[in-house]
């Protein structure tokens, strides 16, 4: 771990804290449990959060942008220099993905989330006068995050809205509200030491689906943000308020006979691993056109991932999926023992001893296997044999659900490309490279962690939460009109 100014200043801030009778350290790498209530944005009552975050907002909102950007600033700073501590946090708490791949997201998400820049004002002008179109904020928004990325959820979705000008109010997943806390009090402490304002950021430090729906109903909440699977995003659409829903996907990977065989395996490996594949755009199956089969997976086996045969992935999958689900909802669903896990571990469930930092496991399924169908969230890749790309895409299509979430593509031929895009009309569509591209991280544009495909948003940034204003002149101010016309 290196040891930064931040990282001690931190500390010893907390053992202050600890000797005055407040909140337990969490110097440890464990998340403090969190006791304080009512200030630094932690509460246990969903209504007096989201009453502080609405007079958090009322008092953002006589400010000048340039307090918005002091705000966010800390949050960046914080998320980048204490990502080591946080990262450990999160991992601790949460026991699923990598920790190098926690700490990296939120350096990355201290760097690269969008800020106020985004805010740009649209002019219309003419004969009749002047009409500016500016961002003005919705006001308190409640937010929901997932347990794959707890933190990291919400430091992209808590720059995104307060550069946007508002409050938020985040019901956390329970298996990671502790880090969820301990994040969110340290954005709000150094928030407030700065501008004098507190709770801007508020969560629930005892999250329940009843804390989730109070928020969901508060008349005071004037959006809603979610990410999560399924069942979160059903509910946030059934709340009778305007809600973004960054849902869940299956992504298919199809490689035709022109690809590039090395690199589409460097890029598969890149993705799929990445955080244990937790990631809601990562690879979670491979369609691969017949004749280059056997070669794409020697230049897997070539590029560090290990091959596993029918019978071991056959053990494989006894450990990793359950019945979940109730009713009509009942499916398949990655057991806790798997999800997220190092492939070391999914190996050993395999019956097979692997070098501890394999990053990738991999080997041939049917297409109907529960790996290819099931958004599985772990270091074992299936991939199918295909009879041509037509074959692949129609099989990529079918097993990514409908999500319209993301796909990607390993090939040379722009026809493929094309054709494939338009048939899997997913947000995000990757050509030669591996997921996170996507998200600007090897590929081009910025990056969040809530991608709301369902809502049709896309990758969120400050204007998906914002409201268009149009303020109009009559007459005046269009200068370039006929300088005799009074
Ligand atoms: P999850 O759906 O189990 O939980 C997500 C959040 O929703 C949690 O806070 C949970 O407590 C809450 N929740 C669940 N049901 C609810 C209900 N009925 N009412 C209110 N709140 C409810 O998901 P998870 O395991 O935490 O995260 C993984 C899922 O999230 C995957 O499906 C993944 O694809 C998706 N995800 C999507 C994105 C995206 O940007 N689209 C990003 C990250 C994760």
């Amino acid at each position: 771990m290196q040891i930064s100014e931040e990282l001690i200043r931190s500390v010893v801030s907390q053992v202050i804290q600890e000797v005055r009778g407040g909140q337990r350290s969490s110097a440890n790498g464990q998340a403090a449990n969190v006791g304080a209530n009512g200030q630094h944005g932690l509460f246990t009552c969903a209504k007096q959060a989201v009453s502080a975050a609405r007079t958090a907002f009322e008092q953002l909102r006589t400010r000048p942008m340039e307090d918005r950007k002091k705000a966010i600033e800390h949050i960046r700073r914080i998320s980048i220099s204490q990502a080591v501590e946080l990262g450990t946090m999160e991992m601790n708490e949460t026991k699923i993905g990598r920790l190098d791949h926690k700490i990296n997201k939120l350096e990355t998400l201290g760097r690269r989330a969008p800020g106020t820049e985004f805010l740009t004002t649209q002019a219309y002008s003419g004969d009749k006068g002047l009409a500016v179109i500016e961002h003005a904020p919705f006001g308190v928004i409640g937010a929901i995050t997932p347990v794959t990325h707890s933190l990291p959820t919400i430091t992209g979705n808590a720059v995104s809205m307060i550069a946007g000008g508002n409050a938020v109010v985040v019901n956390p997943h329970p298996s990671g509200r502790l880090v969820a806390a301990e994040g969110v009090k340290r954005f709000n402490q150094a928030i407030a030491a700065d501008i004098g304002i507190d709770n801007l950021i508020c969560v629930i430090t005892e999250p329940t689906l009843e804390s989730a729906n109070s928020i969901f109903t508060n008349r005071d909440v004037n959006l809603i943000c979610v990410t999560g699977g399924p069942a979160v995003g059903r509910a946030a659409l059934n709340s009778g308020k305007r809600a973004i829903v960054a849902g869940p996907g299956n992504p298919p990977v199809v490689v035709d006979e022109t690809a590039d065989l090395d690199r589409a395996a460097q890029c598969i490996i890149a993705g799929a691993s990445y955080d244990n594949n937790l990631l809601c755009i990562a690879e979670k199956e491979v369609f691969v056109v017949g004749s280059v089969f056997d070669a794409m997976m020697s230049a897997m086996q070539r590029a560090g991932a290990v091959p596993l045969n029918s019978s071991q992935i056959a053990r494989l999958t006894d450990s990793a999926f359950q019945e979940v689900g109730e009713g009509s909802h009942k499916h398949l669903g990655p057991t806790k023992a798997m999800l997220g896990q190092d492939a070391a571990k999914l190996a050993q469930a395999a019956g097979v001893t692997v070098d501890p930092k394999t990053e990738l496991l991999y080997g041939e399924t049917p297409a109907d296997h529960p790996f290819v169908d099931v958004e599985q969230m772990m270091p074992f890749i299936p991939f199918v044999r295909c009879r041509d790309v037509d074959h692949a895409i129609e099989l990529a299509k079918h097993y990514e659900h409908g999500y319209r979430h993301t796909s990607i593509i390993h090939t040379r031929d722009v026809r493929n490309m094309t054709k494939m895009g338009r048939v899997m009309d997913t947000t995000l569509f990757v050509k030669n490279g591996p997921c996170m591209a996507a998200l600007g991280l090897g590929g081009e544009g910025y990056l969040s962690f809530s991608i709301a495909g369902p809502t049709g948003e896309g990758v969120t940034s400050p204007l998906t939460f914002t409201r268009e204003r149009r303020c109009s002149l009559i007459e005046d101010l269009w200068i370039l009109g006929d300088p005799g016309v009074k």
